[in-house]
């Protein structure tokens, strides 16, 4: 038994914005960084790696604010954040404010895995990228046209903007995350974002931050948040769905719903995150008008992925 999910942002476009066209490339993107991971996992590979590889899918798309498609800061420049964490044993990898990363989770990947730390930023984090093989990229490989026009509209502004939306009355949100439980029974998951369009130099959201974007842990489920990141910082939101479950023995779904469709709601902090727990079942939610996401759960044996 294995199940793995996935979500490309709980800020769709609206569904006057999107086109038959439009809606089939997300489907296609989805689907492709899924399907990757579903491979690993049916061979009896472990959730991290596959985790990464979905996010790694979704980072190398435009379509999605994270890696390619991250969006721009107050200076006109690409700060991304990602995190991972792996449930058989609470370890987690986390960086913040890359500018020059092509793909963010794979970074976190090696602090989990090669740092003493758990969390590395700015040139910190880059030099300990070069030290470690990986290739520095320019900024003008993250530049996007939709992203561009997006930062042009609010750029001299005095606020920020979540994602797809260019209308600042109507923010939307990005970033990328995968969540999956593996035939061993341990769980993973991993996140990473561009932020949010015209945030300032050096903001930090709750993508890279361990318990609030992303939390796993073997006893209870795996968890990736998309959102406006300030609110998932301050209710720690990943954290708390496994403190529901392992502390008042709510159920995935139970504990997935009263976070996000009460707890959050409530304080208008829209967005969404995807789960899994050690059982294989997944709670994909959101209290925004759609969550790109997909999964693939051994037992129903069969790919879906939906927008709305
Ligand atoms: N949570 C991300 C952040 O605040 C944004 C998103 O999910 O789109 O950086």
């Amino acid at each position: 038994m294995f199940t793995i999910a996935i979500h490309g942002g709980a800020g769709t476009l609206s569904k006057s914005a999107m086109t038959t066209e439009k809606e089939k490339a997300y489907h296609t993107a989805l689907q492709a960084a899924l399907q990757a991971a579903k491979i690993i996992l049916e061979n009896g590979g472990e959730a991290l790696n596959a985790v990464e590889v979905a996010v790694i899918g979704l980072e190398n798309c435009p379509l999605f604010n994270a890696g390619k498609g991250a969006v721009f800061n107050h200076n006109g420049e690409h700060e991304l954040d990602a995190s991972i964490m792996c449930g058989k044993n609470n370890a987690g990898g986390a960086v913040a404010g890359l500018k020059h990363i092509a793909n963010p989770i794979a970074l976190a990947k090696m602090v989990l895995q090669k740092s003493q730390h758990v969390m590395l930023m700015g040139d910190g984090a880059e030099q300990f990228a070069k030290e470690n093989g990986v290739e520095l990229v320019d900024q003008k490989y993250f530049y996007n046209e939709f992203r561009y026009q997006q930062w042009q509209k609010i750029k001299d502004e005095n606020t920020f903007a979540l994602d797809h939306s260019v209308e600042i009355k109507n923010p939307k949100m990005g970033t990328v995350g995968a969540v999956a439980v593996d035939v061993h029974g341990n769980l993973a998951a991993a996140t990473s974002t561009g932020g949010m369009t015209n945030k300032k130099w050096g903001r930090v959201g709750d993508t890279s931050i361990l318990g609030a974007g992303t939390y796993a842990s073997n006893a209870t489920c795996a968890v990736s948040c998309t959102g406006h990141g300030e609110f998932f910082i301050e209710q720690v939101v990943a954290y708390d769905v496994h403190c529901l479950m392992l502390y008042k023995n709510l159920s995935l779904q139970q504990a997935t719903e009263f976070v996000v469709m009460d707890k959050l709601k409530k304080l208008n902090a829209e967005g969404g995150l995807i789960a899994v727990d050690k059982n294989g079942n997944h709670s994909l939610v959101f209290n925004s008008e759609g969550m790109y996401r997909a999964y693939f759960n051994s037992n129903q044996n069969k790919v879906v992925s939906k927008i709305y």
